[in-house]
């Protein structure tokens, strides 16, 4: 579907006929349908949409995502018609996760709003009350979602000694918890206990709009909320109506609900730092990412079993 970054052009190579979608072309499944006919897999990015229409090409083996969430992927349509669905587990969790603590740190001392003062010539002297941010070390950090990159931000949170809380369906096991020094908790204490909440869940229809008004006015007023997970899981509109009434300080975001438009509230708004979906975005992440997703192809079209098959129920 889009150029990917060196081993993984070799990897395809040597195992099947490469035909790159027309990229003046508008990415939708009618458009997706057309271009598959006759494909044996579509290596697709989390723009992609791959529903039922596209799932539904005669022939077609593999969808090969390059990323770890696939909520671009109607999963149980592709299990019914046996189309492996693969992604890029384990090899962007520490870039995702230094992202969403560079983002913590950038908004909680307004590092982008001090970089465009200084650049404006407003910088005149030292003043005892410019520029006041929040404290990180000793704070409290809200992780909602432990899994990979969640313990990941909870593993750097400690060298900044700070408390971690944590919501998961699925618990630690207690060593794991013993060693993040994070402790299990609901969703409502740790929304009202945090400095800093961010969000490592999958999107699902469980997870849309996990974070809306009424979690929003439960936030202390110094918390930050940071998003590297995808978009809808915070109801966007709701954000920006929370930030206006200062029901908490500020945001540090990575994706957004109807990416790539970002809400007109987030733009005008200084105490909200926006970056455009790069969480993973590392020199060696991306070309591991590009390189696991061809390997996964690779395997599928030979007939084998991809590594990171997401519906091991199409090949046992
Ligand atoms: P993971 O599967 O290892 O972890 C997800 C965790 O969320 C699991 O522990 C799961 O139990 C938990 N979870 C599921 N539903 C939940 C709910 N309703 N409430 C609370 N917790 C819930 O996934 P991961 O590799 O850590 O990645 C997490 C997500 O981050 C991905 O699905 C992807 O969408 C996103 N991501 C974004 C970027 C980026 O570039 N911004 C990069 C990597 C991943």
């Amino acid at each position: 579907m889009h150029p990917i970054l060196d081993p993984g052009p070799a990897i395809l190579a040597e195992a099947v006929e490469v035909v790159p979608y027309p990229q003046d072309r508008p990415l939708d499944e009618a458009n997706i349908s057309q271009a598959a006919a006759g494909c044996i897999g579509i290596l697709s990015q989390l723009m992609d949409p791959i529903r039922d229409t596209v799932l539904a090409t005669p022939g077609l083996r593999c969808v090969s995502n390059v990323a770890v969430g696939f909520d671009n992927i109607d999963i149980p349509a592709a299990t019914a018609r046996k189309v492996m669905i693969t992604n890029t587990p384990g090899v962007l969790d520490d870039a995702t996760s230094d992202f969403a603590f560079t983002l913590l740190m950038a908004t909680a001392r307004r590092v982008v709003e001090a970089d465009s003062f200084t650049r404006a010539g407003k910088f005149h002297g030292w003043a005892i009350d410019m520029l006041l941010g929040q404290d990180i070390f000793g704070a409290t950090l809200g992780i909602i979602g432990i899994g990979r990159i969640g313990r990941g931000v909870a593993h750097r949170a400690k060298g900044f000694n700070m408390r971690v809380l944590y919501y998961d369906p699925q618990p630690l096991p207690p060593e794991a918890e013993f060693q993040l020094s994070a402790t299990r908790s609901s969703l409502d204490r740790l929304i009202a206990e945090s400095d800093f909440i961010s969000v490592h869940v999958p999107l699902t229809p469980e997870t849309k709009h996990l974070l809306s008004t009424p979690q929003f006015e439960q936030m202390k007023r110094n918390a930050i909320l940071i998003n590297t997970s995808r978009g809808p899981v915070v109801d966007e509109a709701a954000l920006v109506q929370a930030l206006q009434a200062r029901k908490l300080t500020g945001a540090g975001l990575d994706v957004y609900e109807r990416e790539p438009a970002v809400h007109p509230g987030l733009i005008a708004m200084p105490n909200v730092v926006l970056a455009p979906h790069i969480a993973s975005a590392t020199v060696r992440t991306r070309s591991e990412m590009s390189a696991m997703a061809a390997r996964n192809m690779a395997t599928a079209v030979r007939g084998g079993r991809p590594p990171n098959l997401v519906n091991p129920e199409v090949k046992r």
